[in-house]
């Protein structure tokens, strides 16, 4: 064979390779069907959760169905195989003490250089206590993320009755969009999944947390980290997602929906059951009138329970519903969640429940600035091995 023919042999070899690796990209994208937004109707909501219902009727069905959601949510996320789990790197510093509770400033690394800020809340005396994860949502204005008052409030008041809390940036919100972060980052549905497991490691690396009883609680978009993680991760042993479990919306941001989580070809889920692969783990739901969990009583909540109820452990999820709220983790939904919390982890709710008002006093914390929440500021600089802001991540 000639040489002319032996390049043209190789050259046709290399074209078969190409329009193979081509077809075999058409066909995942194919495959690719995102779910955002209101991408079902209401009434097209109740079909699917029909459908769904109608897959199984026992335990070991569900179970099946649960693992297969699993997988799916974990490889539209990216995250299949799971990442390496990587030196956190954790540094913790800037304690600033209150009445009953303390708070420092956090930077780890969720993976090699990639940094996950936050503040940590303490009881002041020295115990062993759970730990509750607080994401935080897209609400901004004037002090947004981790800086609200809100968020403040939530995690203070969690400290003070005797749990370790952490509140975390997403990315593009706090320290992280300080630094030049930007919340619009392409993987920031992988990313910020991966950094709430990451945040799991991390409490769970602290002497003064017990590891058998972990929570996690967030609203809105910190609703659906608080779900994603719950069902992804089985050391979550209490789940409080507010204003965000819906069978018809999806999340309307990115860092929710933007990834093929929800549908292949092969199997369809929406968010209510992926909140429900919490069961049998205790679970609160809060809903309200003003939003996409208008219907969480009547629809939502029915499917949920009944997911439970092949666990024999209906008395496990509730659903407290507001049906004149709107959107958001205001102070009557936080006094919701906090005798929920107070019960599933055994938090002390003395000096801080008020029998006479029935209500959780807050009065107590000190709101502080974004300066003061700061991680990495003149004085503390981030590491030299920082990612750069923006840049792509590898998580293996
Ligand atoms: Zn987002």
């Amino acid at each position: 064979m000639s040489l002319v023919t032996t390049n043209y042999c190789i050259f046709r070899a290399l074209l078969l390779l190409v329009s193979l690796a081509v077809s075999l990209d058409d066909l995942f994208a194919q495959d690719v069907i995102l779910c955002q937004g209101n991408y079902h109707s209401e009434a097209d909501a109740r079909e699917q959760l029909k459908r769904m219902a109608s897959t199984f009727s026992e335990k070991a069905q569900w179970e099946q169905r649960a693992e297969a959601l699993r997988a799916q949510i974990l490889k539209g996320a990216k995250l299949s195989p799971l990442p390496e789990q990587t030196p956190l790197n954790a540094q913790i510093h800037k304690r600033r003490q209150y009445k009953g509770y303390s708070v420092e400033s956090v930077g780890f690394e969720a993976a090699p250089g990639f940094f996950v800020y936050g503040s940590l809340y303490r009881p002041v005396e020295k115990g062993t206590y759970p730990a509750v994860l607080c994401p935080h949502g897209h609400a901004r204005g004037p002090e947004g993320g981790r800086y609200r008052p809100d968020q403040q409030h939530r995690c203070a008041t969690l400290a003070r009755m005797g749990a370790v809390v952490f509140s975390y940036d997403m990315i593009g919100f706090g320290d992280s969009e300080f630094i030049g972060w930007k919340h619009s980052h392409p993987q920031a549905l992988t990313l910020q999944t991966w950094s709430s497991i990451r945040a799991i490691d991390f409490v769970q690396s602290l002497e003064d947390v017990d590891k058998e009883r972990i929570a996690v609680t967030g609203c809105s978009g910190g609703g659906t980290q608080t779900f994603l993680l719950t069902a992804l991760d089985s050391r979550v042993t209490v789940a409080a997602p507010v204003v965000m479990v819906s069978a018809h919306f999806f999340g309307g941001c990115n860092c929710e929906s933007g990834m093929p989580i929800h549908k292949t070809k092969s199997l369809e889920t929406n968010n209510a059951e992926i909140a429900a692969l919490a069961a049998p783990r205790p679970m609160l739901l809060v809903s309200v009138g003003g939003d996409w969990t208008k219907n969480t009583p009547v629809v939502e909540y029915p499917y949920i329970r009944r997911v439970y109820s092949m666990f024999e452990a209906e008395n496990q999820v509730e659903n407290a519903h507001f049906p004149n709220q709107k959107h958001g983790y205001q102070f009557m939904k936080r006094q919701a969640m906090y005798p929920f919390l107070v019960k599933h982890l055994r938090l002390n709710p003395k000096g801080v429940f008020n029998a006479t008002t029935d209500l959780f006093d807050e009065s107590k914390t000190i709101l502080e600035t974004p300066q003061q929440m700061r991680v990495f500021d003149e004085t503390n600089p981030p590491p030299k091995h920082a990612l750069a802001p923006n840049a792509k991540v590898k998580l293996r």
